[in-house]
């Protein structure tokens, strides 16, 4: 198949090509797009055949269920069996938003977009594009983030091409996402409000506007594998770079040490090394590979550039990765629930 790639401003949207990119999705095809978190790859989700194109596309495992992007709060009414007092409340805060609830689903949600399972996630992306494509196509759109299942989420449309070109019917190039890791996904089906995966929006944050304690599935917090998160794809070591990974966590100036030292043993092994660093500690290491992730100052360009890196390590054929570790005031779970899985749980304490 040839993927057409088209480029769309998001202050000056061209009609007739979105238009053209919502009829693919209303004809069952898949078509990638730009959200404020990472690329999604798009196709009818009350449409069966689309939903098995997107697992065959990204090679994702069909028990790995998709979420559902809607453009206004009446399409989770329309989905979902009975609509929570809770979701309404975050739906009024925090959408369009970075945010993904899961609701009991209704009959019109077919099990091949859920994975088998009768609950539904649900988002309203907060981006021009995407909400544009939704309306335009006249459907609901199903879409996880637009990579090969197993490799960094796509931060840019170049990214998707990577992993998809041939595989889809259109590329919507939307220039860089904004936030650069998925949403927070919270779970409405439980006693208690459950976060499945951590994202921008903090359980703290969620909890505020609920009025109740919001809790924090076991399953993601455990390292080893004693329990199952609920969020199917949880349970995956995605996100993670072709090369072994490691991070680094301690007092500053000890970890800048380490990292130098074990980058040293392995540059010594002849084995290509890049270290993960900030602006602030960048001039400090010696490998011949140096990438800064962003500032501490700034935790939103950590995010925003954690799989960029990850990626541009790949096309390095970089062999093995020392990162600095981020547990950043507000989203820093967010940020090392990502880089954990990438390290695979290989930490060194110093
Ligand atoms: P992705 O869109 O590729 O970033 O992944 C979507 C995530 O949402 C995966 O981790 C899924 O397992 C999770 N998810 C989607 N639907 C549900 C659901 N009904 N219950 C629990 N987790 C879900
Ligand atoms: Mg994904």
């Amino acid at each position: 198949m040839n993927t057409k790639v088209i480029k769309i401003d998001s202050d000056n949207i061209d009609e007739k090509s979105m238009q053209e990119a919502g009829d693919l999705i209303a004809a069952g095809e898949l078509v990638a797009f730009p959200t404020e978190t990472v690329y999604g790859l798009g196709g009818d989700a009350l449409d069966p055949k689309a939903a098995e194109k997107i697992y065959k596309a990204k090679g994702r495992p069909s028990d790995n269920p998709l979420i559902v992007h809607i453009s206004k709060f009446e399409d989770l009414e329309y989905i979902a069996k009975d609509v929570p007092a809770s979701a309404r409340k975050l739906a009024d805060k925090f959408w369009p938003g970075p945010l993904t609830m899961i609701v009991q689903k209704n009959e019109k949600v077919p099990y091949a977009t859920t994975g088998g399972m009768e609950t539904v996630a649900i988002r309203m992306p907060n981006s021009k594009i995407a909400l544009d494509l939704i309306r335009k196509s006249g459907k609901l759109i199903a879409a996880p983030s637009a990579n090969t299942s197993g490799r960094p989420s796509p931060t840019e449309a170049h990214h998707v091409a990577e992993d998809l070109d041939g595989k889809i019917a259109m590329i919507v190039d939307g220039g860089s996402v904004g936030i650069g890791i998925e949403s927070t996904i919270v779970d409405l089906t439980e006693k208690k409000p459950m976060i499945l995966r951590p994202g921008y929006i903090t359980p703290e944050m969620l909890s505020e506007v609920l009025g109740e304690e919001v809790v924090i599935d076991p399953g993601i917090i455990a390292a080893d594998d004693t329990k199952k998160p609920k969020a199917p794809g949880m349970k995956y070591k995605h996100y993670a770079p072709k090369a072994s990974m490691i991070l680094v966590e301690g007092e500053q100036s000890k970890v800048i040490n380490k990292i130098n030292e074990l980058a040293d043993e392995k540059s010594k092994d002849g084995k290509k090394v890049a270290v993960i660093a900030t602006e602030e500690t960048k001039s400090m290491y010696r490998t011949d590979v140096i990438l800064s992730i962003g500032s501490r100052q700034d935790e939103d360009s950590i995010a925003r550039h954690l799989y960029k890196i990850l990626r541009e390590c790949d096309d390095m054929d970089v062999e093995a990765i020392y990162s600095e570790s981020f547990k950043t005031p507000r989203i820093g779970n967010a940020i090392m629930n990502r880089l954990l899985k990438a390290a695979g749980h290989q930490v060194i304490h110093v």
